[in-house]
């Protein structure tokens, strides 16, 4: 599980960030978040494909959240695509896409399958699934949750010996969930493996207010990557373009009990968002920046408290 930060910028691209994107690798799955414009550009300045995507998500209809589309999805079609894309958004994400694929002389070579979600959607992939949480903004728009599904418990190497098991191909069948016979017995996977391990959960928050309904969904997360539009010292500019700042971020991962908190989305002015990261940091100390091209590996949670407990 690995996010690429293709764009970190808020409403406009600078020199340097672009307008929002992000790529993530779940197992065989090449999913982005956003698109704004530009990405397809970022994706090869990246060590991922664009070719490679195989569903989109768009929090909202902003133009810094989806003008990469129509660019990106041509481009697609121009490199020999023929594989469908599946691209799910708010209400209006149907009509935008028709318009979008309707643009200049153009047939796309792949389908392109649009879904508007609702709250309470799951889409679901293989060992994982995402949820769109309605945020608080000042158009439709939805926070992106990614839920591992659990993951098998512990192989007890001892157990398994204990019961005569061969080390080899049996082993890996046991953890893949499956009964195996031994001598005429058969070993069911509770035998060997320990309780299962809860799965790793990543909330995108989109563009937002701090919101409620977001603390609920990111309870627990490993980790929150969230907007942080503006330092708090233009709170009331925050609020009214329906944006968060730093701070704002900060009290929403402290809220959920997450276990770190990225911050994205910065307006222009902030050149270095150094500002940004040190007044979430006072109140969320295990913060960072995303910046454009950077990555981010999520650990499954045990991994994480191990190295934690050596550190
Ligand atoms: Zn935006
Ligand atoms: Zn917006």
């Amino acid at each position: 599980m690995r996010l690429i930060f293709l764009g970190t910028g808020g409403s406009l691209p600078t020199p340097k960030r672009n307008v929002s994107a992000i790529a993530v690798h779940m197992g065989s799955e090449l999913l982005l978040f956003d698109c704004g414009e530009g990405t397809q550009r970022q994706f090869m300045l990246s060590s991922a494909s664009f070719m490679k995507v195989t569903s989109i998500f768009i929090t909202h209809l902003h133009g810094d959240h989806f003008l990469g589309l129509p660019a990106m999805i041509q481009s697609m079609s121009f490199s020999g695509r023929t594989r469908p894309l599946y691209v799910h958004g708010p209400e209006g994400m149907e009509e935008a896409m028709r318009s979008m694929l309707a643009l200049g002389y153009f047939k796309p070579s792949f389908h392109v399958m649009t879904m508007e979600v609702e709250e309470g959607d799951e889409i679901e992939f293989p060992g994982f699934k995402v949820m769109p949480i309605e945020a608080d903004h000042t158009v439709p728009a939805f926070a992106y949750v990614i839920q591992e599904d659990p993951r098998p418990g512990k192989f007890n190497l001892d157990k398994a010996k204990g019961l005569g098991l061969p080390e080899g191909p049996l082993f890996s069948r046991l953890q893949g969930g499956e009964a195996v016979e031994v001598g005429g017995r058969t070993i069911t996977p509770d035998m060997v493996l320990g309780p299962k391990r809860r799965g790793r959960k990543v909330l995108i928050s989109g563009d937002t207010r701090p919101s409620k309904e977001i603390i609920e969904a990111g309870n627990g997360a490993d980790l929150i990557v969230h907007e942080a539009t503006l330092h708090s010292s233009l709170g009331q500019e925050a609020a009214e373009y329906g944006h968060s700042t730093a701070a704002e971020a900060a009290e929403v991962a402290k809220q959920a009990g997450a276990k770190l908190l990225c911050l994205y989305h910065f307006s222009n002015r902030y050149d270095d968002a150094q500002v940004l990261l040190d007044e979430a940091r006072a109140i969320f100390p295990n913060t960072i920046l995303a910046e454009d091209l950077s990555s981010l590996q999520v650990n499954p949670p045990e991994e994480e408290w191990n190295r934690q407990a050596k550190g």
